[in-house]
């Protein structure tokens, strides 16, 4: 097991969704989030990939849709979600990748968690695009070994050759100008809706500056999750507020 560190016992984290554009370093943050708080990450794009693999009856349904060329539709993707919600590694929270997408599925959510201790809280990372260009479009690997480089943060110490093997780095095709102005219109079309949900549904939406050091970002996001767990839990009738914040179960 993960050691956790002793202050995992003041923010019980419950589920988190994380958001952010392409680049501002969600991958790192959520690994680091759920080896502080030893929670899992749910990723809808696993979860459809181990359904398949495992040939379950939601993976089997998932094939014959894609094998006829059609999109895996929500209601599908919700029941492998809700599956995945009623493992008990989900008890002290998650991080949720790539859902909810839609002011549907938030809606879905929220009612499949109208029970749960705590509800769904959203932490965007948010990054100057000017940054993030920079960040994706000074990206180099090498095909041999996979090491990636970077121009400013990360320089080969010969300019487009790999240190470790001496082979041509090579920039990937979608780290270019006109991917990332897509990538970035369509990230603002899909999030904005979750993000005026979660705003307009209690206070359970926050914003962390991501232009920062790996570090500062973390804490940033766990002090924000202190606070929004602070405001946001409603008082449930039911368990009497028994369940909220420090009350952390013998896991
Ligand atoms: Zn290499």
């Amino acid at each position: 097991m993960t050691q956790r560190p002793d202050n995992t016992k003041e923010v019980l984290p419950g589920p988190v969704l994380l958001l952010g554009a392409p680049g501002v370093g969600k991958g790192t943050q959520a690994k680091r989030l759920m080896d502080e708080f030893g929670i899992p990450q749910i990723s809808t794009g696993d979860l459809l990939r181990e359904h398949r693999k495992n040939h379950t009856p939601l993976g089997l349904m998932a094939d014959d849709l894609m094998s006829r060329g059609q999109l895996v539709p929500d209601d599908l993707v919700n029941q492998m979600v809700q599956t995945r919600l009623q493992q008990p590694d989900t008890q002290r929270g998650y991080i949720l990748d790539g859902f909810p997408r839609t002011l549907n599925q938030a809606e879905w959510l929220d009612a499949q968690l109208a029970e749960a201790p705590l509800p769904v809280v959203a932490v965007n990372i948010v990054v100057p695009e000017q940054v993030l260009l920079e960040r994706i479009t000074g990206r180099f690997s090498c095909p041999v070994c996979g090491t990636i480089y970077h121009q400013v943060s990360h320089p080969p110490r010969q300019p487009g050759i790999c240190d470790r093997d001496g082979a041509a780095l090579i920039q990937r095709s979608d780290d270019t100008v006109e991917v990332f102005h897509e990538r970035m219109k369509s990230f603002r079309a899909k999030t904005a809706a979750v993000i005026e949900y979660y705003k307009a549904h209690g206070s359970r939406f926050a914003q962390v500056d991501g232009d920062a050091a790996v570090d500062q970002v973390t804490n940033a996001i766990r002090a924000a999750l202190q606070r929004l767990r602070q405001d946001a839990a409603p008082p449930q009738p039911s368990s009497a507020g028994a369940t909220r914040l420090k009350a952390v179960p013998n896991v």
